[in-house]
């Protein structure tokens, strides 16, 4: 029996690139050894590393004067390194909250910063709030604007990039880099964790506008350097070799199957089958408006919670699996990234009905 994965992060690979990498394990490219066992100085690695910076580049029509770095630390190591490399201390920078990330994001960079809310977008007290941008507070002398364009645990979406901000954008891509194409000019830094659309946790992958480099804090550890690792090709120190590896063979695979603009296509198709599914039953039930409804992670509720373990545990028997939703938000949640095929979401919407003809 196949399985589909639906777990948020660490999430599901492509197979094509996990049978890709299993043949290579012990012996990649005739070196005699696993690409993990490799300096990260040779010549070998470095060409692959040069080339998954290509491939990434060419996905997301990264323009040149944008440093592509390849780091340690994952979503989270980001946000600390954004402030510590953007602002100076006793400098005010705004931050749009739009769920749990953007606010896990706020309680970090305030060790290092003066954090000015713009507006909360979400359920406040159950009631949808979504402020109109002219209603947003904005600091006079922000050294950026962050926000998080898709919320992995609330499943909320923005619909559109924030408008006439003066400071440089900042967006937390960590669960959509990848999965629609996104307007690298309007931003000064995106950042990714790797584990939703790009590869294994740990790594994660900064695209900055070079002219925001060099200004970092002067105790910013310098493994967290922007400019540092610009400088070393993300070499400064030992990067995470296998997890880039795997980054480029993601990237490869991407540009197989027609690049980011296919994938898009296909994601709506795959997200528009599930909220459909969705909505057609009082069985279950997603909250979130429309407008802002995520194409990667679905949250969604059974209107009768005592049949969450049943129908958890009988879509795990289907092959099913990681459907349980975040601890804070209860109910199932869907991710369905990249590598999740059509076949998994309809394989999971048939189930669904099913369940509602037995147990509704
Ligand atoms: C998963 C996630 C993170 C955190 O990533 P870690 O690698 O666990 O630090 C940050 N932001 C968003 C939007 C995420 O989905």
């Amino acid at each position: 029996m196949s399985s589909y994965n639906f777990c948020a992060g660490p999430a599901m690979l492509p197979a094509d690139v996990m049978k890709q990498a299993q043949q290579e394990f012990i012996d990649w490219q005739g070196q005699g050894c696993s690409v993990m066992e490799i300096s990260h100085r040779s010549a070998a690695f470095i060409e692959l590393a040069a080339q998954a910076e290509q491939d990434l580049r060419e996905l997301m029509t990264i323009p040149d004067d944008y440093a592509v770095l390849f780091c340690h630390g994952g979503g989270r190591g980001q946000f600390s390194a954004i402030p510590q490399n953007l602002s100076q201390s006793g400098q005010a920078a705004d931050y749009l909250v739009s769920g749990a990330w953007s606010k896990s994001a706020v309680d970090e960079a305030k060790k290092y910063v003066d954090v000015n809310i713009a507006a909360t977008i979400g359920f406040t007290d159950e009631e949808w709030k979504a402020p109109e941008q002219n209603t947003w507070s904005l600091s006079e002398n922000a050294a950026y604007f962050h926000y998080c364009p898709n919320e992995t645990v609330d499943g909320i979406k923005m619909p559109y990039i924030p408008q006439n901000i003066k400071a440089p954008l900042v967006a937390d891509l960590s669960s959509m880099i990848l999965s629609e194409p996104v307007d690298v000019e309007k931003f000064g830094l995106i950042y990714a964790g790797a584990q939703k659309n790009i590869g294994p946790s740990g790594l994660s992958v900064v695209i900055v506008r070079r002219d925001l480099l060099g200004n970092a804090r002067a105790n910013t550890p310098s493994i967290m350097d922007y400019q540092l690792l610009d400088k070393h090709d993300s070499m400064f120190n030992t990067p995470p070799t296998y997890a880039w590896y795997l980054a480029g063979l993601v990237f490869k695979w991407l540009k197989e199957q027609g690049g980011v603009e296919k994938m898009h296509q296909l994601n709506q198709q795959k997200a528009q089958l599930l909220y459909q599914t969705i909505d057609q039953s009082d069985f279950y039930n997603n909250r979130v408006p429309v407008e802002y409804r995520s194409l990667m992670n679905v949250p969604f509720q059974l209107a009768d919670s005592s049949l969450d373990s049943a129908f958890l545990q009988q879509a795990e028997q289907q092959g099913l699996l990681a459907l349980k939703g975040h601890r804070m938000v209860g109910g199932m949640r869907a991710s369905i990234y990249n590598a999740m095929p059509l076949s998994g979401v309809q394989a999971l919407t048939d189930f669904m009905q099913d369940f509602v003809r037995r147990m509704g």
